[in-house]
């Protein structure tokens, strides 16, 4: 249930509407909107009793959430929520191109990398330290050493860094040297570490798991919000399906169901939805066009030697031409009257 109240509400008659959801043994969460403030009620279970709240000095009305998830929810907050990074707003209007290795492999890998993704157009730096592995046998990733390389590309390019955290006992370094933590597609289910990121204040980016309904994700994403952190990307990056021409299939039409059901930010990944170079432009036009508002991409200098992903990973010149066709396509989408996302940022 959600309690939308009044414009000009007062602070103490916010207070009084807190203190009688408490009263109820429920759990009162505000959320600040545009022009009003509006106080979801959490933990409740069954169905709460509107003319509890209804009459109450300040409230203008009160709604059920019909969503299991709530504070994700667009019934909870109907306007989109943009993340701030440095001075880039992702799910503003403007596309946001994340690019970068699999894989922290060296530092003059990463920098010759961010130097070429940085003048094609990306505004993030991608590039993962601790890597999941299907095999116990495969490079693993550099560790700490690869997030102080991560670091120089912050300092020497200005670029904000998105890296994976795996599990919760590296979330703290791996926090403290992210501009944006992601979680993958293995531990979209990881609930306690859902919960440890639900109480970082560096902004998430959660992978839909591999086999997860829309459903799970956004519930998955409910575990982060509810911990207190609203800064939450979603990340589209394809489900395992019987094909084999791919490595997974991505799953366009999840991209207008998220835009519908929820005002956080998606973002696609069609590197880890193609598993093959070749499919990474298709993709990426076709999840503009469906209202992504931005794109993750893997990019190596050298992907016949890269550690992992190498099949996936587009040149850079691929990747120039990648931010060429993109911005073409959101610029004809908006000049259509039909803004998904914007240009690129
Ligand atoms: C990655 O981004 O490198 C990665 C492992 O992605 P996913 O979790 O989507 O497989
Ligand atoms: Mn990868």
């Amino acid at each position: 249930m959600l309690i939308v109240m009044n414009k000009n509400a007062t602070q103490a008659t916010i207070d009084a509407v807190v203190a009688a959801i408490e009263k109820r043994g429920y759990i009162a969460r505000p959320i600040e909107g545009g022009e009003r403030v509006s106080i979801g009620i959490l933990h409740n279970k069954g169905s709460v009793d509107a003319s509890h709240f209804s009459a109450l000095p300040g409230v203008k009305e009160v709604i059920p959430v019909t969503r299991p998830y709530k504070l994700v929810s667009r019934e909870v907050q109907p306007f989109n929520t943009i993340i701030q990074v440095g001075d880039i707003r992702i799910g503003q209007g403007t596309l946001t191109m994340m690019a970068g290795p699999c894989a922290v492999e060296s530092e003059t890998q990463v920098m010759t990398i961010a130097e070429q993704v940085k003048k094609a157009g990306a505004v993030i730096f991608r590039g993962g330290a601790f890597k999941p592995r299907t095999s116990p046998y495969s490079f693993q990733g550099l560790g700490e050493a690869g997030l102080k390389i991560l670091a120089k590309v912050r300092e020497n390019f200005g670029l904000p860094v998105i890296t994976e955290v795996m599990d919760d006992e590296s979330f703290s370094l791996v926090e403290a040297y992210a501009d944006i933590i992601q979680i993958g597609t293995r531990n979209m289910q990881n609930f306690s570490l859902l919960r440890r990121a639900g109480r970082s204040a560096k902004p998430v980016m959660l992978k839909r798991g591999m086999a997860a309904t829309i459903d799970e994700w956004l519930m998955a994403a409910e575990y982060i919000l509810e911990e207190g952190n609203t800064q939450v990307i979603l990340c589209e990056r394809g489900v395992r399906t019987f094909v084999n021409h791919s490595r997974n299939t991505l799953d366009i039409s999840a991209i207008p169901v998220v835009r519908r059901e929820s005002h956080l930010p998606i973002l696609v990944d069609p590197s880890h939805a193609a598993g093959i170079r070749d499919q990474v432009l298709p993709l990426s036009l076709a999840a503009v066009a469906a209202g992504a508002h931005g794109l993750i991409v893997e990019v190596h200098h050298k992907p016949e030697d890269a550690m992992s992903d190498g099949a996936q990973s587009l040149y850079p010149s691929q990747f120039q031409y990648l931010c060429r066709k993109v911005e073409a396509m959101a610029r004809f989408l908006s000049e259509n009257g039909e803004p998904p996302a914007g240009g690129v940022q």
